[in-house]
């Protein structure tokens, strides 16, 4: 997402927030886009993959809408832990496993970041 009040012809690496955590995307926390603007930052991404990937565990409930591809989803998702306090409650937040998985590819091959799947 775009921190509100961005200038949209002067857009800085800083007016990028993670929809996740709303931290500002910078060399070391690498981000990746999903639709209209959504946005998941490495870390997310990590923890995300590690519960979808690795372990299998979802904590998204059912039909869960996933904040990156703007789908409706069945398969298991990410909730963050803890949710950001300007996230309206109408608009909860989750990631599907199929956006974490294609963030996780797209993040490990750029190898400007040095981001790695968690193992
Ligand atoms: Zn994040
Ligand atoms: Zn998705």
């Amino acid at each position: 997402m775009q921190r509100p009040g961005t200038d949209e012809n002067n857009v800085q690496m800083s007016d990028i927030l993670c929809d996740f955590c709303r931290r500002e995307w910078t060399m070391e926390r690498p981000m990746v886009e999903g639709h209209r603007g959504s946005c998941i930052c490495g870390d997310c991404l990590r923890l995300s993959y590690s519960a979808l990937v690795l372990e299998k565990q979802g904590n998204a409930p059912a039909g869960y809408l996933c904040t990156l591809c703007r789908e409706n989803r069945d398969e298991i998702g990410w909730v963050p832990a803890t949710i950001p306090a300007d996230q309206p409650a109408d608009q909860p937040l989750a990631a599907c496993r199929r956006c974490v998985n294609q963030s996780a590819a797209v993040l490990a091959k750029d190898k400007e970041y040095g981001w790695k799947k968690p193992q």
